[in-house]
């Protein structure tokens, strides 16, 4: 009780912003929600579902995201609900340990509990953080892996990845081999925005 209206006095002192333009209102507003038919994506293994180009708005949503914005989070969550097949268990790609104490939060766990609930899985942990990207192929494949799975066994569950922004797809395949080694059946992911 208290809580609301201290919520409502802070609206009335700092009226919230449209997490992806200057508009005044929590969340996004109608312009800037992706609302178009949704982009897929085919990657080796994965057919990815995105809301929309990482650009514009959507980049700046996502920005307000990572930066703690759960009101953003939360109408991106009402936008994915819909969008995992209805007997999938949700895992999503986790940010390194140091990056989620520094923020306090994971920005993409927030969005898949909001939209999926008790379907959430957060199995998946990333044990190193740097990128394979500029590595020579053969480095790339004899790299440490980068992810481990440490939820219950899935036993042949299906698994729908989710993230925010999907760029090479490098660590959705990652992610996607990690929960298959733990026995999940991986072949969809759903982001918020995929780069062009
Ligand atoms: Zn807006």
């Amino acid at each position: 009780m208290y809580r609301v209206r201290f919520r409502t006095i802070l609206d009335f002192v700092f009226p919230p912003q449209c997490g992806g333009c200057e508009g005044i209102g929590s969340g996004l507003c109608d312009t800037c929600l992706p609302r178009g038919a949704r982009i897929e994506r085919r990657l080796p293994t994965l057919t990815v579902s995105a809301l929309g180009i990482y650009d514009g708005a959507l980049r700046r949503a996502i920005l307000a995201l990572k930066s703690g914005r759960r009101d953003v989070a939360e109408a991106f969550a009402e936008r994915l609900s819909a969008r995992i097949s209805s007997n999938a268990i949700a895992v999503p790609v986790p940010t390194t340990a140091a990056r989620r104490r520094q923020r306090g939060f994971d920005g993409c766990e927030l969005i898949a509990r909001l939209a999926f609930g008790s379907r959430v899985s957060a199995g998946l942990v990333q044990v190193r953080g740097e990128t394979q990207r500029g590595r020579g192929r053969e480095a790339r494949l004899t790299a440490r892996q980068r992810f481990i799975w440490r939820g219950p066994p899935l036993n042949g569950a299906r698994v729908a990845l989710i993230d925010d922004v999907v760029t090479t797809g490098a660590t959705l395949e990652e992610c996607a081999r990690t929960a298959r080694c733990a026995g999940g059946v991986v072949t969809e992911a759903v982001v918020i925005a995929t780069v062009p």
